[in-house]
């Protein structure tokens, strides 16, 4: 429920009410505007109906959310979130008007590979490097990733960049270690509904990159927020990275329809993974653009020294020219959609 409170009312108004919502146990919510305070109520709500709100003479509305996702919904907050990733100088904000390039690649492999990916990336106007160090392969016997020593590389490579980092993380219990490297991290599609791991990574403050399971709706994906947001962490990006079709010439369907439809309804970040959305180098730069035109708030891509040696998603990985391409051809797109890459 949404409970909006008369202009006059105060602070030790909203606490009253809030006190009889969280004695009925429900979750209290106090979100303070500029004009006026509101209140949210989250949990059963038949029991509030008990508390007669309506009827109080400090509350001038009560509505329900409509929407399964509450937190995460325009219905709670409607204007953009914006999610900041790093410190100091590397500091990079994600949503608002930034359009934010992740890029690098699909595996962290030897210390040489991450340097040279690390300065392709930021030379070309790259914001945040990524590298995955635990990686989560479809087949057992494929590479798995460096693990601890693969972030140890990337975070110097980082470093000697000025950017920011983020991995893929697996399992819950890494989230301490996995946090003293990097500057964010992101759930994988195959883990979106991992939900030991959405609430380990709720607990924490690090911004999380959450994406979208190859199978999941949309409404799952922000469900799947919800966990991460109700646990208190509201540093979280969504991304849209392609869904199982029927249609097997691209690797997954990007479903661009989806970022639309989640920036019209909820209030958090999107950005777009057009290297696993398609499989295939030559669409990542048109689907790059893509995402631009119809409202992202950035994108993820892979990109690699050498893709033909790459241990991991080789065929969808950019090299150095390909790169410089794509953020040549990416800049009249997110002027048009009327934000700034930095
Ligand atoms: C990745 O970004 O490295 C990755 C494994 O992507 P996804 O979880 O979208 O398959
Ligand atoms: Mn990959």
């Amino acid at each position: 429920m949404i409970i909006v409170l008369k202009p006059m009312a105060t602070e030790d108004d909203a606490k009253q009410i809030l006190g009889k919502i969280e004695l009925k146990g429900l979750k209290p919510l106090f979100m303070p505007g500029v004009e006026r305070i509101v209140l949210g109520a989250l949990g059963d709500e038949r029991k509030l109906t008990e508390l007669q709100l309506a009827a109080h003479p400090m509350v001038e509305s009560v509505k329900p959310i409509l929407t399964s996702y509450k937190q995460v919904s325009r219905e709670m907050q409607s204007h953009d979130s914006q999610v900041a990733i790093g410190q100091g100088k590397s500091k990079t904000i994600i949503g608002g008007e930034n359009f934010t390039v992740i890029a690098g690649p699909c595996a962290i492999e030897t210390k040489q590979q991450i340097e040279l990916c690390s300065e392709i990336v930021s030379k070309h106007g790259g914001n945040i490097l990524r590298g995955g160090a635990f990686k989560p392969r479809t087949s057992p016997y494929s590479f798995q990733g460096l693990e601890e020593d693969g972030l140890v590389l990337m975070r110097q490579a980082a470093e000697t960049a000025g950017i920011p980092c983020v991995t893929e993380i697996i399992d819950a219990s890494h989230v301490g270690l996995l946090s003293q490297y990097v500057d964010a991290l992101q759930i994988g599609a195959r883990n979106m509904q991992n939900f030991r791991l959405l609430k380990a990574a709720g607990q924490s403050q690090i911004p999380i990159i959450l994406k979208r399971g190859m199978s999941a709706t949309i409404e799952e994906l922000l469900l799947a927020a919800e966990y991460i947001y109700n646990e208190g962490n509201q540093n979280i990006i969504l991304c849209e990275r392609g869904i199982r079709t029927f249609e097997t010439r691209t690797r997954n369907t990007l479903d661009l329809g989806a970022v639309a439809y989640i920036k019209n309804q909820c209030h958090l970040p999107v950005i777009v993974d057009p290297s696993h959305g398609t499989g295939i180098r030559e669409l990542v730069s048109p689907m790059a653009r893509a995402a631009a035109a119809c409202g992202a708030d950035g994108i993820m891509v892979e990109v690699h020294n050498d893709p033909l040696s790459a241990l991991s998603d080789g065929k969808q990985s950019l090299n150095e020219s390909e790169f410089e391409s794509l953020m040549r051809g990416l800049k009249p797109f997110v002027d048009a959609a009327g934000k700034v890459l930095k």
